[in-house]
């Protein structure tokens, strides 16, 4: 397969960079020591090898279990106690969310009542002030700071279609467009949105969005159908990435080219 959405691994991922080295103190070495006993010096200074009480671990994990790490896509950085205002003045949801720390553009969040967890991470991303915020359920032996959002599920809208067009498979078409189709909004029943579909498809948050595409209709015409992402607010007119508008953009035009054909790489 040529396509590279398909051979590419989709998902939060942990650096590469992360990856431990045979000589993690090779960069710490002391120059004066470097020169005479660069050897022998670097292992010396490992400690032994730790492992953690699994009973211990167990009772840790019915706290993080409850947890959902957070990113958020957005030129500004949040403080913790900021976000925990926003979610509580705004989320309507069972029980109580409280954001158990931050590191970077990651936060954790911790539910009181899974059913709230696995709803909040399932219907995302959000909105919180204007930035986008994406929710994935936390999960055992992850370190925050090499995570690496490689994708995130939107809800896209697809707007112009004549209604006899409107039907799953040419949806379900529409989104493997667009990035990694991943489900539909749609029930075989009246009355029905005839206004526009609805699919839940992985995109790669740090390209262009698509800003839609022609279909052609069986007397020969096209029609342009608009697509629209559910609760991205801030979306550049200049670069077409989420989280900054056009004041803020700094890519060139450069830049941007090299993205748009990345962008139609994908597609
Ligand atoms: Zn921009």
């Amino acid at each position: 397969m040529d396509d590279p959405i398909l051979s590419r691994e989709f998902g939060w991922t942990e650096s590469s960079e992360s990856d431990v080295s045979d000589v993690p103190f090779a960069s710490d070495v002391d120059s004066d020591l470097q020169s005479s006993e660069e050897d022998e010096v670097p292992f010396a200074r490992h400690g032994p090898l730790l492992e953690a009480d699994l009973e211990e671990l167990c009772m840790q994990c019915e706290f993080w279990g409850h947890c959902a790490i957070g990113f958020i896509l957005d030129y500004r950085r949040f403080s913790v106690s900021h976000l925990q205002h926003l979610i509580s003045v705004a989320w309507r949801i069972r029980g109580a969310v409280k954001v158990v720390g931050r590191d970077s553009s990651f936060y954790i969040l911790h539910f009181e009542y899974l059913e709230d967890l696995n709803h909040m991470c399932s219907e995302g991303p959000w909105s919180v002030d204007g930035a986008l915020l994406v929710l994935e359920k936390w999960r055992p032996n992850l370190v925050i700071s090499n995570l690496q959002v490689n994708y995130i599920a939107v809800w896209v809208q697809f707007h112009g279609l004549p209604v006899e067009y409107q039907y799953p498979e040419l949806a379900e078409r529409m989104g493997q467009c667009m990035g990694v189709f991943e489900k539909l909004d749609w029930e075989d029943r009246l009355p029905c949105n005839i206004r526009f579909m609805r699919a839940r498809v992985r995109i790669d948050p740090w390209l262009p969005m698509v800003t839609g595409f022609m279909l052609r209709l069986d007397d020969g015409s096209r029609v342009w159908i608009q697509c629209r992402y559910e609760r991205i607010h801030k979306l550049c007119i200049k670069c077409g990435i989420i989280g900054h508008t056009r004041g803020q953009c700094t890519h060139n035009m450069d830049d941007i080219e090299m993205m748009l054909v990345r962008q139609r790489f994908r597609i």
